[in-house]
């Protein structure tokens, strides 16, 4: 990797200034100036690096493919020489003529990708994430930053950091980044829990009502407070994006964004799934942002930052997600189990779950988990749903052992005191480690075989200690009325999609009929045994043919139209539910009270 031509001497106390203006925001051009205070001495250059990612979003994604027009200029506003060294990283050039500084820096950024996790900027608001669009200087990112905006007429802006003059301070460049804005016309609503202020920035239109989000959102709050024992911000801010078929959320220490579809508030299942969606990210002002693994603050944002712990601090919170909103009465219990349910049947389903463990899977996000292809279901399990089954066993199991007296709540809330309330990362091992101790027994085997192994907890043993039973509920049928037993039904073994009158195979899975056969993605299917292939067609063969009768596929594959016989396979059709068992005994239904106190 190339270095700077010397390393700069950071002196305490100073601020970068950045100013972001927006002039022209329909080109979807921020225009920021960056005031870069005087180093320490005399300095021959500095280096202005841009991340490659953004934590919380492990993939990395080039930002600097978006900088435009970059200069600089010395302290009597000299223009300086400025070299491109690396894909995210340029050289300013003082050589022949060392100076401390100040030192300023225009350069302009290109935003038009509206995701949580990247900027966007158009007529209606511009939204920004700091890894895409704020350089530090190299050996300066832990000074303090400020950022002040220039507005067009009518906008106002709202970002989790404190106002300081007219502008937004920022301890180090880490907070920074963390602390996304939005600017524009959008509505603000506020709230305080504990006294803490609370922001709700909505841009948008949507069929949002005010005053339940608001009760709903405290409510939240106040359960995550409850848990442990307290808020750990001064304030907090929820930025929501209203936009057709938006889903995504990206966690923040002092604020979260999420992006959601505009008419999902009217109560019923897809406000439970925006309310689960705040949730998440809510519990990750604890879980991920505080209780963090080494590498996750202060940030190497040029190059990918590992960790094996991904299955508890995204799967774990799926897990919370849930929980948190069971505790704060905003669904009922039975929404928390069939979600469980549900998380279960896709994880014994795919194929992959029994080649990669949840560590795995946490350490290969970046290469697997945001680059999903056609072979993914047969090689991976993603580590949220993977993390949520275990999450959810090792509570059971810690409030098996432990008569209910403990809980997994116990050990995010001694990770959390021990480690994150003091600023500190966890050392690796800690959350096996304090399990076991919450638990009073060793827990090894349960992280050899579910974190470290890829067996799949045993739901069906635990659950009648708390009461409860699995239950294999048969799957319906079209229109008719579900079955009385669970049926076995002619399986393909594969995915497709319909679109314009085409059916192509997106997915086979190992060990089912359509990979045996040697179908493979991309697939154009054209008829089944001569009969055009739609999804009407395959319906119709699930619900009529036999299990072990052939079918001769008929498809164009590369534009060659080929004829694959495929031997149909067996499967259940069913789906999980987790229900009360009739049998069991008082203490059994103590146990369940205690875990979920509504639900029975
Ligand atoms: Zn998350």
């Amino acid at each position: 990797m190339a270095r700077p031509p010397r390393r700069p001497a950071a002196p305490a106390s100073r601020t970068t200034t950045f100013t972001v203006a927006m002039p022209r925001p329909e080109t979807h051009l921020f225009e920021i100036t960056m005031r870069v205070p005087p180093f320490a001495a005399p300095v021959g250059g500095f280096d202005l690096v841009l991340p490659v990612w953004t934590p919380g979003s492990y993939m990395v994604r080039e930002y600097s493919r978006h900088v435009r027009d970059l200069t600089a200029e010395g302290p009597a506003g000299t223009p300086l020489p400025v070299v491109k060294v690396e894909k995210n990283r340029w050289r300013v050039g003082l050589a022949d003529d060392p100076a401390r500084g100040p030192f300023t820096v225009r350069y302009r950024v290109f935003a038009h990708e509206l995701t949580v996790r990247t900027s966007h900027l158009d007529a209606t608001h511009g939204y920004g994430n700091g890894a895409n669009l704020f350089f530090y200087v190299e050996g300066r990112k832990d000074e303090p930053q400020r950022v002040a905006f220039d507005l067009p007429a009518g906008w106002r802006v709202t970002m989790p950091l404190p106002r300081a003059g007219g502008a937004f301070r920022a301890a180090d460049y880490d907070e920074l980044v963390d602390s996304p804005f939005e600017c524009g016309r959008h509505r603000v609503l506020e709230f305080r829990v504990h006294g803490v202020p609370h922001t709700l920035a909505i841009w948008g239109a949507g069929n949002e009502e005010p005053r339940r989000l608001l009760r709903d959102l405290s409510a939240l709050v106040k359960a995550g407070a409850r848990m442990f024992g307290g808020l750990p911000y001064d304030r907090y801010v929820f930025l929501v994006h209203l936009s057709p078929g938006a889903r995504g959320g990206l966690e923040h220490r002092a604020s979260q964004s999420v992006a959601m579809d505009p008419f999902t508030f009217a109560p019923g299942a897809a406000y439970r799934d925006a309310l689960r969606l705040f949730s998440h990210e809510f519990f990750h002002a604890w879980n991920v942002k505080r209780i963090r693994p080494r590498g996750f603050g202060p940030f190497d944002y040029t190059r990918e930052v590992y960790t094996r712990d991904l299955w508890a601090l995204e799967g774990v919170t799926c897990y919370y997600q849930e929980l948190l909103l069971v505790r704060a009465g905003l669904q009922e219990p039975k929404h928390l189990l069939e979600e469980m349910a549900k998380a279960l049947k896709g994880h014994r389903d795919t194929p992959g779950a029994s080649v990669q463990s949840a560590e795995l899977s946490s350490f290969d996000a970046w290469i697997r988990h945001y680059r999903p292809d056609e072979n993914s279901p047969n090689v991976a399990e993603s580590y949220y749903r993977r993390g949520s089954l275990i999450g959810w066993a090792l509570d059971l199991t810690i409030r098996r052992a432990t008569r209910g007296r403990r809980s997994l709540d116990d050990v995010l809330v001694r990770v959390f005191r021990r480690f994150a309330s003091r600023g500190l990362a966890y050392p690796d091992g800690a959350f096996e480690k304090t399990a076991s101790e919450v638990a009073g027994r060793d827990l090894t085997g349960f992280f050899d075989r579910y974190v470290r192994g890829v067996e799949t907890p045993p739901f069906e043993r635990l659950l009648p200690a708390f009461g409860w039973a699995l239950r294999e509920t048969p799957e319906k049928d079209g229109e008719e009325q579900p079955p009385a037993k669970v049926r076995t039904v002619a399986d393909f073994g594969w995915k497709t999609k319909a679109e314009s009158g085409r059916l192509t195979l997106v997915e086979a899975y190992a060990g089912r009929p359509a990979h045996d056969a040697g179908l493979s993605a991309g697939d154009e299917l054209v008829a089944l045994s001569g009969v055009k292939a739609d999804e009407d067609e395959l319906k119709r063969l699930a619900r009529e043919a036999r299990p072990g009768s052939r079918v001769e596929v008929t498809l164009f594959r590369r534009g060659r139209l080929l004829t694959v016989p495929l031997v149909l396979g067996a499967w259940r059709a069913f789906s999980y539910e987790v229900v009360p068992d009739e049998g069991a005994a008082r203490d059994a239904r103590r146990l369940g009270r205690r875990w979920l106190p509504a639900a029975r």
